[in-house]
């Protein structure tokens, strides 16, 4: 499909998201696009601490459904404990955003060179202690509080230096003709070399 500059496999490290403190109800919206940002931007899946929110699910398999990416796993209701440590056991580096850590781009590079696969961790409010010290890294995306969607795009925006931009899925049933004004949407068809 030559329409697509870079497949989410050739990104080159596998990344996760934990999302924490999720609200079932009051945070239904804002953990939905966590889960969008984390697929479109590049991630491999995301986990949902502690919570089953079946409305999640369903607008997450939406967008699959039409815009691919079927192998981006959502899992909920983990022990995001268990997560980090069996994360961390397996050779991955653990990543706290939070607009308390060290700038994003002090450290990015590092986090590049270094890490294999990394788990992302994002919270709802106050995130405990226990993550700090756990954390590889604990990154701020500035120092002003805003927003786990916000912070999660930079950050992934930042690793891949831009490249998740121009991605999309092989198994996409329609994709995007990028125009001045209006909106083009095509079907993919597969029979051709297109
Ligand atoms: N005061 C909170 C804190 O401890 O970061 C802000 C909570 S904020 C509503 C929810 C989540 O957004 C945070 O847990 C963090 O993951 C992310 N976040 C917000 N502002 C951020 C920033 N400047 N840098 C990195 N992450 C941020």
């Amino acid at each position: 499909m030559s329409y697509c500059r870079a497949y989410p496999e050739e990104l080159g490290l596998d990344v996760y998201v934990l999302r924490l403190g999720h609200r079932p109800g009051r945070d239904k919206r804002i953990t939905t696009h966590v889960v969008l940002v984390a697929r479109a931007f590049g991630a491999r899946g995301i986990y949902i601490a502690n919570v089953v929110d079946e409305s999640i699910k369903k607008s997450i398999e939406k967008v699959v459904q039409r815009w691919g990416g079927k192998y981006f796993t959502l899992v909920m209701g983990v022990d995001p404990m268990k997560i980090v440590k069996e994360f961390k056991k397996d050779g991955g580096c653990v990543v706290h955003l939070t607009m308390y850590g060290l700038p994003v781009d002090d450290v990015i590079n590092s986090i590049r060179e270094r890490c294999r696969k990394i788990l992302v961790i994002v919270g709802a409010e106050k995130v405990e202690r226990i993550y700090y010290e756990l954390a590889d890294y604990n990154i701020s995306i500035g120092n002003q509080p805003h927003s786990e969607v916000s912070a999660l795009a930079l950050f992934l925006d930042r690793l891949w230096n831009g490249v998740e931009l121009k991605m999309c899925f092989k198994d996409a049933k329609y994709y995007i003709v990028p125009s001045v004004r209006g909106k083009v949407v095509k079907m993919v068809d597969r029979g051709s070399s297109a």
